[in-house]
């Protein structure tokens, strides 16, 4: 039975994990936290429950693509619907642009608002499938891929095929609303991106009832049916190789796991830190320390007084600009130019909401004094700080929602070096590496390493987001299993 050490229990590396279990390979998951899941983790104070990273997924109805991935993956999880008549609200210059679910409900809502604009949301939306079932990986479907479709929408920006598309100003700026949701920047997003997300969460949108947390634990237990071992406060510090492979991981603690294959789900990053082997390249390191990541995120999580705010089955994108494009180009003065709020769901048909967040760009740079400091001791100075931020952001969205404040019993907040600290994604970046056109293939990780049974899994190599890392899973995993018996491993359940 052939080793496999897997280097952090996120989405990635517990869905690698799966796989491989079920496949006869003897698993470790070593998790340096003291809880599973990295972005699927979720916390609670004073009884209000608060995720952390994922917190809605799409795509997720029977027959549909995460449907049968999460199936075969053996997650059993609590679902509630988002609004199909709205499951997104665009707001953008005083106005409210509802994203409605299916091709015909999206179309028909915004025609409502700009009736002119059908042809061309028909046609924007044929390119959105085109890209999208091009994919087998993204649709599960046995394809001819059209590796031409695939090309040209990932070597184009967002903004030049939807400005090419839709000739409405004002509606070229609502349909890339949701753009938090994979940090894209104008003129160098690929329209592939785009064209995945809006197609996964246009089929279906869904809240994980009692927290995204319930991914992960739902992922451990098949590993243990499996007879896979995941422990935390398990923080690998090196993986060690011979002259031509690994041969296993040291933890911080000292202990020692002997692996004939190792997966790491970190961040590239913190990847090369781990290794001192010159079977890695210095050209190597060095491109890994220069690409250029996502952005990072201010979160703060609000505790709401029981029974005062309706629980609202839909994500709120508001701005505070003309655009949802450029916010994270911000000044102190003019922080935050947008914002994501949302509702936790503790239970199905939930009328109130217990917990929300609301979600705002931050750059590293704006808490970097404070790194090195110990997460709960950064001193009176980081309090004000957060203190400062998390009351301008309620602020913004009490525009939105007047008495949002009034009905607040506590806030909580977390800041790009929370997540640094948490995850070790380098600096702090929400969806780890960013995808750039302008930068060609320089800005891509590959799953291979050059250290032959060293591969790598997780946001940074496919695509963030619960349907990219699975795909990315798929993709590592396939390295082992062959990409063709995976599918069919998935497709047949
Ligand atoms: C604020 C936010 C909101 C999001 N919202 C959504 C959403 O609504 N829907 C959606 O689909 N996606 C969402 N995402 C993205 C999604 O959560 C991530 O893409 C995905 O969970 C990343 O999984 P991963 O396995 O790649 O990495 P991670 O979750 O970062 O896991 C990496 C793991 O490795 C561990 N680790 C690191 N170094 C070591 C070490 N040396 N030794 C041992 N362990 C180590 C970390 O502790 C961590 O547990 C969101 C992300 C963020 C940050």
């Amino acid at each position: 039975m052939k080793k496999v050490v897997i280097i952090g229990s996120g989405l990635g590396g517990l869905s690698c994990g799966v796989i491989l279990a079920k496949n006869g390979y003897d698993v470790t998951v070593l998790e340096q936290g003291t809880q599973v899941g990295g972005c699927l983790q979720c916390f609670t104070r004073k009884g209000a429950k608060f995720e952390t990273g994922m917190h809605f997924i799409g795509s997720a109805s029977e027959g549909q693509t995460l449907h049968r991935l999460l199936h075969y993956l053996g997650v059993e999880v609590k679902l509630s619907q988002l609004d199909p008549a709205g499951y997104e609200v665009i707001s953008l210059n005083g106005k409210r642009y509802p994203f409605a679910s299916g091709r015909d409900g999206f179309i028909d809502s915004l025609v409502s608002q700009f009736p002119s604009q059908r042809g061309n949301l028909e046609r924007l939306w044929e390119i959105i499938e085109g890209v999208a079932s091009a994919s087998s990986l993204h649709s599960l479907k046995h394809t001819e891929t059209d590796a031409a479709v695939n090309t040209q929408y990932q070597l184009r920006s967002i903004n030049d095929v939807v400005e090419e598309v839709i000739t409405d100003s004002v509606l070229q700026k609502v349909v890339v609303g949701n753009l938090p949701l994979y940090a894209a920047e104008r003129d160098k997003t690929p329209f592939s991106t785009y064209a995945f997300v809006m197609d996964f969460y246009n089929q279906s949108a869904y809240r994980v009832v009692g927290g995204s947390d319930n991914i992960a634990k739902s992922l451990v237990k098949t590993l243990s049916k499996y007879g896979a071992r995941v422990f935390t406060h398990k923080k690998v510090v090196k993986i060690d190789c011979d002259a031509t492979h690994a041969t296993g991981v040291t933890c911080a603690d000292g202990s020692h796991y002997d692996a004939d294959i190792v997966i790491s789900d970190t961040h590239p990053a913190r990847t090369v830190e781990m290794i001192d082997s010159p079977l890695l390249r210095p050209v190597y390191r060095k491109r890994i320390g220069k690409i250029p990541n996502t952005i990072g995120g201010f979160s703060v999580y609000l505790r709401f007084k029981k029974d005062t705010v309706p629980y609202m089955n839909y994500n709120f994108y508001g701005y505070n600009q003309k655009t949802p494009w450029g916010c994270e180009n911000y000044t102190p003065q003019d922080w935050p130019k947008g914002y994501l709020y949302m509702h936790f769901c503790d239970e199905e048909n939930q009328r109130y909401a217990r917990s929300g967040v609301i979600l705002s760009y931050m750059r590293m740079a704006d808490v970097e004094r404070w790194k090195g400091t110990e997460v709960g001791k950064r001193g009176a100075d980081y309090e004000d700080f957060k203190r400062h931020h998390a009351l301008r952001l309620m602020q913004n969205v009490e525009k939105e929602f007047p008495d949002l404040m009034g009905s607040v019993d506590e806030y909580y907040t977390s800041t790009p070096l929370t997540y640094y600290n948490y995850t070790g994604t380098e600096g702090g970046s929400m969806y780890g590496i960013a995808k750039d056109i302008t930068l060609g293939p320089a800005a891509r990780v590959h799953h291979r390493t050059r250290i032959p049974n060293l591969l790598l899994t997780g946001q940074n190599i496919n695509s963030h987001g619960i349907l990219g890392v699975l795909v990315g899973t798929m993709v590592t995993c396939g390295e082992l299993l062959t990409s063709e018996e995976l599918f069919n491993q998935v497709v047949n359940g």
